[in-house]
């Protein structure tokens, strides 16, 4: 086919159509340069295909759209927000399949893995669809003499870059709120998971978004960088690592003092308590870390395990873990597939060689497997000491690390000793145990009894250098909307 669309077909044999331009004001467009990149599957390293890639030149291109639709946008009803998120979620609904085998193709992760992304995409919209209409200002009563009100209007035009790990969910923590909330925006996918972006661009006309609302490009570092630094967008939206997060701040200071919200990097503890439900608890703690190859910002990567049932937690670990299989993607036995991309790959086999250099004791694991496409088994290292690179730094790969703590408070210091603070886990049968750890841990999230347990009602993000701001829950409004006071001077003494 030529153009911009690309017929391609599955490896699990759904033929679609893949566009490969940059949506820009309504449209799939080339990028000014004419540069193409290559996207590559994870699962074989072969390549799907070229697509075009967006220099900042054209993100000056995709402001002027964004900048123009937000003088209607900006202004529309809000029951027209609401109907193209309703409609927006039925459109990606429908294709469940198709969405789930590109995620599946283009990040590595399993064919169940990549569906249950696609029914939280599906919801995130729903919900932003419901709170479209729901989004509303205070009438404060100062004296008998003024009318003050607030106003939360849409902050503008947005920029959003994301991460490769939940490429479509990311995108749909972004878009959802941001539409419900009146904003036109620009959205960078990750360079190596930039198709299902693409093919949620080709639903926008359909469902009725005005062109020029949302803009989505695909590209390196450079064009978010450009947003971030764009003196014409008022807010930028990231997730990604804490070291691009920095930069990213620093160009928002710099251009225009933009609104920021940062959703970053993590090292999260999971904590196993002597009277923790044993069976159940060894499974939270695999899935916790394990889940999508390991590639999950809030993954449990520190498991702390009390004295009591070390030993024989450690052991069923080990145990269940060797029972995992790992492997392609579209073969429904494996539990996780690919990582990402070569860069990550590497960089998780150079921890997992500095655990081993450094003294922890590698329990299981620890090998690639195969010698074509990214796959890591499972891997668990025992014996970590706070010294360790493998204990403090993110690893964002199946690599767990194991600690053993004594008494309640010593768990809480040991959990909250990281820079990190995003998610954290609590596995406990005593309700008042529960309570007093929660309270006390630095994390945006604490999971009892559970772990990344998401919900789109449900806020999330991170203290310290694991970011600021929340997405999701009412909390992420606060970021696509600025509080305008409106105060309205009456008689002010005199008379009628
Ligand atoms: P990354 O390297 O920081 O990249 C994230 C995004 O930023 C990509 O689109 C990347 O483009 C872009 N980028 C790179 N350099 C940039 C610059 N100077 N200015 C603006 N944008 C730039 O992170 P990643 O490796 O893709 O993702 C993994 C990280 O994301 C982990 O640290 C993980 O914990 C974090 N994460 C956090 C959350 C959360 O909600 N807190 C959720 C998911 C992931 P390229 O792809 O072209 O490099
Ligand atoms: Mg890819």
């Amino acid at each position: 086919m030529s153009g911009l669309k690309l017929q391609l077909k599955t490896p699990n044999g759904i033929s679609y159509e893949q566009p490969t331009g940059l949506f820009i004001n309504g449209e799939f467009v080339k990028g000014k340069s004419g540069k193409t990149f290559e996207v590559i599957a994870p699962y074989n390293e072969e390549v799907i295909a070229n697509i075009s890639e967006a220099e900042p030149v054209d993100v000056d291109v995709a402001v002027d759209a964004a900048e123009e639709a937000f003088k209607t946008w900006g202004h529309s009803d809000t029951e027209t927000r609401a109907r193209v998120l309703f409609k927006l979620a039925d459109l990606i609904e429908q294709k469940t399949e198709l969405f789930a085998a590109v995620e599946s193709w283009d990040n590595g992760k399993t064919i169940a893995m990549a569906t249950g992304d696609v029914g939280l995409v599906v919801s995130t919209f729903r919900n932003y669809g419901g709170w479209a209409t729901k989004i509303t200002g205070d009438t404060i009563e100062t004296d008998a003499d003024h009318f003050t009100y607030t106003r939360r209007e849409p902050v503008g035009v947005c920029g959003m870059v994301i991460p490769w790990n939940f490429p479509l969910l990311m995108l749909s923590w972004k878009i959802a709120p941001a539409l419900a909330c009146g904003c036109t925006m620009i959205l960078k996918s990750a360079e190596s998971t930039p198709l299902t972006a693409l093919l949620f661009a080709s639903l926008l006309n359909e469902a009725g978004v005005p062109k020029g609302v949302v803009n989505i490009i695909s590209g390196y570092g450079p064009a978010g960088a450009a947003l971030a630094s764009h003196s014409r967008i008022h807010k930028i939206a990231f997730t990604g690592s804490t070291a691009t997060g920095r930069k990213i701040m620093e160009s928002a200071a710099k251009s225009n003092v933009k609104n920021i919200t940062l959703e970053l990097g993590g090292k999260s503890p999971n904590l196993f308590f002597d009277d923790c439900d044993f069976d159940k608890s060894v499974k939270l703690a695999l899935a916790a870390i394990f889940y999508n190859s390991g590639e999950v910002c809030s993954a449990g990567s520190r498991v702390y395990i009390q004295e009591g049932i070390y030993d024989k937690f450690l052991a069923a670990l080990k145990t269940e873990v060797e029972k995992l299989k790992v492997g392609s993607p579209f073969d429904k036995d494996n539990y996780y597939g690919a990582q990402t991309n070569k860069l990550q790959f590497d960089k998780v086999m150079d921890y997992i060689q500095k655990g081993v250099e450094e003294g922890a004791q590698l329990v299981t694991g620890g090998k690639r497997i195969g010698n074509k496409g990214y796959y890591i088994t499972p891997t668990i290292f025992a014996d970590v000491s706070h010294s360790h690179t493998i204990a403090t730094e993110e690893i964002f790969g199946p690599v767990l690390a194991v600690f053993k703590f004594k008494t309640v408070d010593e768990a809480i210091a040991l959990a909250n000793s990281s820079e990190y603070g995003l998610g954290s886990g609590i596995h406990t049968e005593s309700l008042d145990r529960a309570i007093y750890v929660a309270h006390r841990l630095r994390a945006g999230s604490v999971w009892v009894n559970t772990y990344n347990d998401f919900h789109p009602q449900v806020p999330f993000g991170g203290y310290g250098t694991s970011g600021i701001g929340r997405e999701l829950g009412k909390e992420v409004l606060e970021n696509f909307t600025e509080t305008k006071a409106i105060r309205i001077a009456g008689i002010l003494g005199g008379r009628l």
